[in-house]
């Protein structure tokens, strides 16, 4: 059974048999920080089966239908900026935060007009590094090259990986295999040099692909000014930047907002990291987030805010509205807090490490 799988079943039980309903007035907080990627009527990449990033993909129709069910259930949508008051206040209304991270130039054609109609405030999180090229989006890169070969090879600094991707399970087992050594067994420059090589020799262009989903600065200026848009940092390159040195962290928090400040005029004072899970942002990348000044940062950490995260702005968890999850009640389930507390082994805080 693969964890989808489980994780379909949890919510199913939480969801129909009212668990999520008993649990809320222990468990809900004071709110919650939604997660997104993509917005877009159709799932990209889908190969038949081969689809390892579309939990990243939600469509515009099931995003209408969700903020039109979490507004009718009582839920308040807010900015960043009220959401950490909140917090700290321990409003009793409970409220929903919107982010979107690194700046999908589908987030402006598809979401953002949603966001309009239920005035929505919602944060996109931009890496300066994605918008010019410094960075590409190289986790789709791989998934594109699995996609369109039957044969895969990647070159690591000491051996060369072969595998053969001609069936959706040989796919999913190199780009599972593949990720884990990329994200865990080689630095992050290291990581992007491997893919670089990796995209030149399956000749697929990596540059078009990010300029082609990734908003301009143009872009993002526009959006920044429609009244509900606030755009926050997310590093220069997009690092896991746990997996960087103390100084190295605090350069690609601090450059990104100060380019985002050149770029606008206006000083980002949210944060999110990339990744996100404990591994890509850690208690040392958490205090940085603070000591630079960051009003808030998000994680990928499943959870709802409560009170007690008014101590731990910069470790914030978010609730991913998930492609492979696209039902509003799994999100009424996770809002719930009861989610939360399966995931944490019972603690509300997942702040410590
Ligand atoms: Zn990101």
């Amino acid at each position: 059974m693969s964890s989808n799988t489980v994780t379909k079943l949890i919510l199913d039980f939480l969801s129909l048999s009212g668990a999520s309903a008993f649990a809320k007035p222990f468990f809900s907080g004071v709110g919650g920080v939604l997660m997104l990627h993509h917005v877009e009527p159709s799932i990209k990449g889908n190969a038949g089966g081969f689809s390892p990033n579309s939990g990243l993909t939600i469509t515009p129709e099931f995003l209408d239908t969700l903020l039109g069910e979490l507004s009718d259930s009582g839920f308040e949508f807010v900015d960043l900026e009220e959401a950490t008051k909140r917090i700290q206040s321990g409003s009793a209304k409970p409220f929903v935060a919107i982010t979107l991270d690194d700046g999908y130039k589908d987030n402006a054609l598809h979401a953002a007009p949603i966001f309009h109609k239920y005035k929505a405030p919602y944060t996109i999180f931009v890496a300066p590094g994605l918008i010019d090229g410094r960075a590409t989006l190289w986790w789709e890169d791989l998934e594109r090259i699995i996609k369109d070969n039957d044969h895969v090879v990647l070159e690591l600094p000491s051996e060369k990986l072969a595998f053969e991707t001609k069936t959706i399970e040989q796919k999913n087992a190199a780009y599972e295999k593949f990720m884990q050594i990329l994200i865990s067994d080689v630095t992050e420059i290291a990581q992007r040099k491997i893919v670089n090589i990796t995209c030149k020799k399956y000749k697929f262009n990596a540059e078009a692909h990010r300029a082609n989903s990734i908003m301009d600065w143009p872009e993002l200026k526009k959006i920044a000014k429609d009244g509900l848009c606030t755009l926050g940092a997310h590093t220069i390159h997009h690092y896991a930047v746990a997996r960087l040195s103390d100084e190295e962290c605090k350069s690609q928090l601090k450059q990104s907002a100060d380019e985002i400040k050149k770029q606008t005029g206006k000083q980002p004072e949210h944060f999110a990291y990339p990744y996100g899970y404990p591994s890509a942002a850690c208690a040392r990348d958490f205090k940085i987030a603070k000591e630079l000044g960051f009003k808030s940062a998000v994680t990928t950490r499943h959870g709802v805010c409560y009170k007690q995260h008014a101590d731990h702005l910069t470790a914030l968890p978010r609730i991913s509205v998930n492609g492979d999850f696209q039902k509003p009640r799994y999100l009424k389930a996770m809002l719930s807090g009861a989610t939360t507390m399966l995931f944490n082994k019972g603690k509300k805080l997942n702040v410590d490490q």
